[in-house]
């Protein structure tokens, strides 16, 4: 037997129960994996809160690191013994132990420890496709960035820098603007009432031509106000609900503005991209460009304070749940 966090229902953070599982058998392209870190992700609340539909008993969670114990007969590539990582479904990280397709794993670098690689893989590929592939940034260019301070936010204010790219983060306490500002973002704004005004302000008029928006419902529509003529909004999370259905109109009488909801799953579907993706953000955090700020760790079997804190915006950088 092994354990492992599992729901019955959806609902609260008292949903999660630690409870005793079989320990599973890996199949012909699966490897069974040991746990050393799991990753918390705000997806973690949505798959929870029933926003996104799961069967049920469930074990959520999609991002973990740690040893490979044994493989399936066509796995080539891993050996038991092998330090891995993965981010990404199914769910299934909050446990001790579980299979894998053994082609979602990567091989983490001796130079990152469990923890990190835990923190990193899920937020740091995506940090990583929006910054390179949903909107190719590029230097001198001003972008915004909200929820500035939590995992991705993080992330991206120091890869952004790092790229010659201005970042104006937009978070909702002055703790967690200085945060940003340390991180790399060259401006902060507290708060999304006035946020037009702000990015107009701080960019002489032009705007930007891109709004990273993961906190969706409350601020679709103060990011598409901030937005240059042909400007690229990507609202990629709901942190404070899901974003309502959409006049297109808007998009016209905004100045032609173009709108993505992308996911990770699609942009790492292919493992070509699953595996320069993570050899681009491994690149990023061994050079020192990028830290991964591991600020809240928990038992895993204490996952629910986890979810607490997180949806209470009580969190900063990235969180990990220890089996
Ligand atoms: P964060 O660490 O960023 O935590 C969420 C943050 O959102 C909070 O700290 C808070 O920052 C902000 N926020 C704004 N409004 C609310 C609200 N009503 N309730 C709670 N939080 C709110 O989480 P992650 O780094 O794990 O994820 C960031 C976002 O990116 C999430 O929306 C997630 O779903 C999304 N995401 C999307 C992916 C994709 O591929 N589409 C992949 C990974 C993440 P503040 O207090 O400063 O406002």
């Amino acid at each position: 037997m092994t354990k492992a966090i599992r729901i019955h229902a959806i609902g609260g953070p008292e949903v999660m129960k630690w409870e005793d599982v079989p320990t599973p058998e890996p199949g012909p392209a699966e490897a069974l994996i040991r746990h050393a870190a799991v990753g918390l992700n705000y997806i973690d609340v949505y798959f929870r809160t029933g926003l996104y539909k799961v069967p049920l008993p469930a074990t959520i969670g999609m991002e973990g690191s740690g040893t490979v114990l044994a493989v399936g007969v066509d796995v080539t590539d891993l050996q038991p013994g092998d330090r891995v990582a993965y981010a990404g479904g199914p769910i299934g990280a909050y446990s001790t132990e579980r299979v894998i397709a053994a082609d979602r794993l990567v091989k983490l670098p001796d130079s990152i420890d469990f923890n990190t690689g835990a923190a990193m893989m899920l937020q740091g590929l995506t940090a990583q496709y929006l910054l390179r592939r949903t909107y190719a940034v590029q230097p001198g260019q001003t972008i915004l960035v909200h929820a500035a301070a939590g995992g991705v936010g993080l992330i991206m204010c120091q890869w952004a820098k790092h790229m010659g790219v201005n970042v104006i983060g937009v978070v909702s306490t002055k703790d967690k603007a200085d945060l940003a500002l340390a991180h790399g973002a060259a401006h902060v704004i507290i708060g999304h009432n006035d946020l037009a005004t702000e990015v107009k302000k701080l960019t002489h008029g032009a705007m930007v031509p891109v709004v990273y928006d993961s906190v969706g419902k409350d601020t679709f529509a103060a990011s598409l106000d901030c937005l240059a003529p042909l400007g690229l909004m990507v609202t990629f999370g709901n942190a404070s609900g899901p974003v309502p259905p959409v006049d297109l109109g808007i998009l016209s009488a905004k100045g032609s503005l173009f709108v993505t909801r992308p996911t990770l799953a699609t942009y790492t579907a292919k493992r070509a991209d699953l595996v320069s993706g993570a050899n681009e953000l491994f690149d990023a955090v061994s050079s020192g460009a990028v830290a991964i700020r591991v600020n809240q760790t928990f038992p895993l079997s204490h996952a629910a304070d986890a979810h607490r804190a997180l949806e209470a915006r009580q969190t900063t950088g990235s969180t990990v749940l220890v089996p």
